[in-house]
């Protein structure tokens, strides 16, 4: 094998040990466990439902706005998988760690929660 060949060999392996690394990543982040602050029950972060909520910008100049916007994470809600309670993150005591483990991960929202809904409001 010469040297050009064994680095795309090295490489793959390399790229093979990520997509392991990246797979127990998400299931730590998965597996966390949040606090409902209505029912004081715990669950894993995998089974809340998270709602993005989005804000209408408006028409303005010829071409600009009228659109909707994804609002911050910490501007958004999720949904307890065992009361159903409706949670807003910005008054959470949970909300930094939540916060943060959404954005430690590459995967998108999509994959760390049970469902993930948009949700329009002006
Ligand atoms: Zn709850």
């Amino acid at each position: 094998m010469n040297s050009l060949a064994a680095t795309e060999v090295e490489l793959a392996r390399l790229e093979n040990e990520r997509q392991k690394v990246l797979a127990k990543q998400l299931r730590i982040i998965r597996g966390s466990f949040i606090k409902c602050a209505k029912c004081g029950e715990n669950s894993k972060l995998f089974s809340w439902t998270f709602i993005q909520d989005m804000f209408y910008v408006e028409p303005y100049s010829c071409t600009g706005g009228d659109y909707w916007l994804n609002s911050e994470t910490r501007c958004c809600h999720i949904v307890c998988p065992k009361c159903e309670g409706e949670i807003y993150l910005y008054n959470d005591p949970q909300r930094d760690k939540i916060v943060n483990l959404i954005k430690a991960n590459p995967f998108g929202k999509d994959k760390l929660f049970h469902e993930v809904k948009k949700r329009q409001k002006d």
